[in-house]
C-alpha cells in the first residue's frame, strides 16, 4: 500500500492539473470502488472548481467551490494518469508497479485546465467520496488518524504519549494509524534503523514511567521525519515503475537502508551486522539486529 511519501508525490503531481481548474465532465465506468461511489457523484463534481489539492495521513482532499470535499485514497493498487495535449504521466512512484489496464479505468476527470485526470485500480481497494468540508474530521475514516508526522504538532512528546501504555512492539505501534498517520512497512523499518531502535523494543520504552518522553523517543521522531522528507524529496518508492517523464521525480528506493534488503550488510557506518527479515503481525520486518537495540 502507498505510504505517505508516495501519496503526497501524487498530491504534487495532480496539483497542477487539478488546482483552479473545474470539473467539466466526470466519467464513472462503474458504480463503486472499495464502496460504492456517491449516487450524486457526478453531479457534485461537474461545474465545480477545485480551490485546493490537500492531503491528510493517506487521503488526498480536493476542496470543491461547492463547499464539499472529495475524499481519495489509493487503496493497494489504484494510481492516476494525467493526460494533456502531447503526452500522459502517471505521477508517484511506487514500490509495486501500477496496471494501465484501461478495463481497470474506473473514474476519469475532464478539467478545464485541458487535462484528463484517469483513476485506474485493478483491485479495487481504492476509494472516493464527498463529505461535506465541516463534517470532514468527524467522518469515521478521518476522525482516529493520528497526527500528522510532518507537522509540527508530531514531537517526542506526543509520541511518548501515544506509546506509553502499549503493549506492543515500536513496529507495531508505529505501523498504527492511531498513533501517527501515513506510516507503513517500509518506512517504519527505515525510521527504526536509522534512530537505531530495535522493531522488536517495547513501545512503552519510549515514555518514562511519569510519561515523558525518553531520549529515544526524541531520536526516532527526527529519524521519522527524516526519512520522510529524503521519501518525499525523491519522489516516493520505486522498484519497478521505469514509465518517468517528469525530470523531478527519483527513485527512493535505491536509498533504501534495510527494506528488502534481507542477507546484506547494514549501512551503519562501522556497523557489522546483516540486514534480517522477521515477521511482525503479519508483516516483514527488516532491520539490523547489532546496531538496532
Ligand atoms: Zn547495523
Amino acid at each position: 500500500m502507498p505510504e505517505l511519501p508516495e501519496v503526497e508525490t501524487v498530491r504534487r503531481g495532480l496539483a497542477p492539473a487539478m488546482e483552479g481548474a473545474r470539473f467539466v465532465r466526470v466519467e464513472l465506468n462503474r458504480p463503486d470502488l472499495r464502496r460504492p461511489l456517491p449516487k450524486d457523484f457526478v453531479k457534485r463534481l461537474e461545474g465545480k472548481t477545485v480551490a485546493g489539492l490537500g492531503r491528510r495521513a493517506k487521503y488526498l482532499l480536493a476542496d470543491l467551490s461547492s463547499g464539499d470535499v472529495l475524499m481519495m485514497h489509493l487503496g493497494m493498487s489504484g494510481s492516476f494518469r494525467v493526460a494533456r495535449e502531447g503526452g500522459e504521466r502517471t505521477p508517484g512512484k511506487f514500490h509495486h508497479e501500477r496496471a494501465s489496464a484501461r478495463t481497470h479505468d474506473h473514474v476519469v476527470f475532464h478539467m478545464s485546465s485541458g487535462a484528463r485526470v484517469t483513476f485506474n485500480d485493478p483491485r479495487r481497494f481504492g476509494l472516493m467520496l464527498i463529505v461535506p468540508r465541516g463534517e470532514l474530521e468527524t467522518h469515521p475514516l478521518m476522525r482516529e488518524v493520528g497526527p500528522e508526522p510532518l507537522g509540527n504538532a508530531f514531537d517526542a512528546a506526543m509520541l511518548a504519549r501515544a506509546c506509553a501504555n502499549k503493549k506492543t512492539s515500536l513496529k507495531a505501534a508505529l505501523s498504527d494509524q492511531k498513533v501517527v498517520a501515513g506510516l507503513g512497512n517500509i518506512y517504519v523499518c527505515e525510521a527504526l534503523h536509522r534512530a537505531r531502535l530495535s522493531p522488536r523494543r517495547s513501545a512503552a520504552t519510549l515514555a518514562t514511567r511519569a510519561g515523558k518522553p525518553t531520549p529515544r523517543a526524541e531520536t526516532l521522531v527526527e529519524a521519522i521525519k527524516a526519512v520522510l522528507h529524503e521519501a518525499i524529496k525523491a519522489g516516493g518508492s520505486s522498484l519497478r515503475d521505469h514509465r518517468r517523464t517528469d525530470g523531478e521525480l527519483g527513485d527512493f528506493q535505491h536509498n533504501f537502508r534495510v527494506y528488502d534488503r534481507e542477507g546484506k550488510p547494514c549501512p551503519t557506518a562501522g556497523c557489522s551486522g546483516t540486514i534480517r527479515r522477521i515477521v511482525q503481525v503479519g508483516r516483514s520486518t527488516f532491520f539490523c539486529p547489532v546496531c538496532q537495540k
